[in-house]
């Protein structure tokens, strides 16, 4: 039996509806609107694409937003003076330096001057230790969105087995340390998976893959993954976007893979209007904790 496809849009936008009343009642409370900042440096077409999102996102949930836009010849001293500027600025609550930076801009200094307390993307060290022990501040927007994902479809990760493909510090390597915790914001039974993380060098992978109640792709190559990579009735959470002569295309060979699966994410669609919504949680969540 095919595969039920996973809504990520309307999932996404339940959340958005509820995050919205969150913001409105802070504001009630007699708090000014979160406002998040988010810097662009050059014009690479598809972070501009990426910014106007998370603006338009902003607003709907009365979310105050700016975007600075800096020239693509900002060196690293320059980019490091502004997130200062921003760190102090108490009406700013949420700092997102759009990745990626132009190659002459040493983007792991930048990332770690962002206050870690305005670090809505979740890539400050104090924040990713403190998701490693099992406390989390702010939850990376990708995989935090997966989660949300498989909780309002009905599935929980306690005791499965998630083999996750792709070990990048944005995606897969938090993804697995959240499915590994103990505890989840969204219960511990959206936490508690054996995890593997598979990558380039990872053997058998196929193998591992086909053993897995959830699979979770994260690799950045068009339709890596087939059908018989899957254990009939496994979950397919597809995270790539690919863009190709055939337009976008996820990790995961979606037609063949819902014949097999049991739930399915489509790309586009599935996790990547998730993303954005976690980041307005996040914004919010730094509105509170910067008052
Ligand atoms: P990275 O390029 O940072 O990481 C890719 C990972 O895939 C690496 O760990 C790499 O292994 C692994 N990999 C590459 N080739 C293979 C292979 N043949 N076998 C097994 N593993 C392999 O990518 P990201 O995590 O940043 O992004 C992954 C995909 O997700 C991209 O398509 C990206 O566009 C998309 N994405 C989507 C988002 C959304 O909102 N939906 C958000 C972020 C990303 P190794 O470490 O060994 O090199």
């Amino acid at each position: 039996m095919p595969a039920t496809t996973i809504d990520g849009k309307k999932i996404s936008k339940d959340i958005q509806t509820e995050i919205k009343q969150q913001v409105a009642d802070f504001v009630a409370a007699g708090h000014a609107p979160p406002k998040l900042v988010a810097v662009l440096v050059g014009q690479d077409p598809a972070s501009q694409v990426y910014v106007r999102n998370k603006e338009r996102a902003c607003k709907r949930a009365g979310i105050d937003s700016a975007l600075i836009q800096m020239d693509a010849t900002t060196t690293t001293q320059q980019l490091l003076e502004l997130v200062d500027q921003l760190n102090h600025d108490a009406t700013v609550s949420g700092i997102l330096v759009q990745l990626p930076l132009p190659s002459g801009i040493d983007s792991q200094r930048v990332l770690d001057a962002i206050s870690a307390l305005k670090d809505v993307d979740a890539f400050h060290p104090e924040n990713v230790g403190l998701l490693s022990q099992g406390r989390p501040r702010f939850l990376p927007c990708t995989p935090f969105g997966i989660v949300h994902i498989l909780k309002r479809s009905g599935i929980t990760t306690a005791g499965k087995s998630i083999c996750i493909i792709g070990r990048s510090d944005i995606v897969g390597k938090p993804m697995a340390l959240m499915l590994a915790q103990k505890d989840s914001p969204l219960g511990a039974d959206m936490a508690n998976a054996t995890v593997t993380l598979c990558h380039s060098r990872t053997k058998n992978l196929a193998e591992i893959c086909a053993s897995a109640d959830i699979v979770i792709a994260a690799i950045g190559k068009p339709e890596f993954v087939t059908a018989d990579m899957l254990k009939p009735g496994a979950v397919v959470i597809d995270v790539g976007i690919n863009r190709t002569d055939q337009g976008l295309v996820g990790d995961v060979d979606f037609e063949a893979a819902a014949e097999v699966a049991s739930q399915i994410t489509p790309v586009p669609g599935g996790v990547g209007p998730l993303t954005v919504t976690i980041l307005l949680e996040n914004t919010l969540k730094a509105a509170q904790l910067n008052q």
